[in-house]
């Protein structure tokens, strides 16, 4: 699947997790997230797994909870800034969830998800930075509506059952 929706240049992994946006939606929002499974452990692939409906929910106990969980994001950006794609641009990612700001509701309808390999306990690499501010480049280009002050975290959008991307997310470093 290669069109204007999915990047050229890196990766692209269908998840089973997406489906149509609602009609005529203009994409204007980007929202940004954090993800590692276990919290703060990175040496593994369970975040792939997880997109993929693959993740072997009994390796470790904190992952009893994603039991039958069905998620996805547009975009996970390793800690290597490495970039893997999962859902074209013009489909609806399930990341958002419950979701809510400046009068606005359900956020998967019309924003993409952008996960970073990380947790809200750690810093970010430089190498996640530098290709999280490319990225947010491209899009704006795909999607002309996507203005700085729509690209959001997950805890602006959900503050009562989200804290990604946290306090060490450096939002100087893309706005
Ligand atoms: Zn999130």
């Amino acid at each position: 699947m290669k069109n204007k929706f999915v990047l050229k240049k890196c990766e692209f992994i269908q998840s089973p997790n997406y489906d149509d946006r609602p009609k005529n939606t203009v994409v204007d929002t980007i929202i940004i997230h954090c993800i590692s499974l276990p919290e703060g452990k990175y040496d593994n692939d369970n975040v792939n797994l997880l997109f993929l409906n693959n993740l072997n929910r009994t390796a470790d106990p904190s992952f009893e909870s994603l039991e039958s969980l069905k998620v996805s994001s547009h975009i996970l950006i390793k800690r290597t800034g490495e970039i893997i794609q999962y859902v074209p641009f013009d489909k609806r990612a399930w990341h958002a969830g419950k979701s809510e700001y400046a009068e606005r509701e359900n956020f998967n309808d019309f924003s993409i998800g952008i996960e970073l390999h990380g947790s809200v306990s750690d810093e970010f690499t430089d190498n996640q930075y530098s290709s999280l501010k490319n990225l947010i480049g491209e899009l704006k280009q795909i999607f002309p509506s996507i203005k700085d002050s729509n690209i959001l975290g997950h805890s602006e959008i959900a503050p009562k059952r989200k804290s990604d991307p946290g306090p060490n997310f450096k939002w100087e470093k893309i706005r």
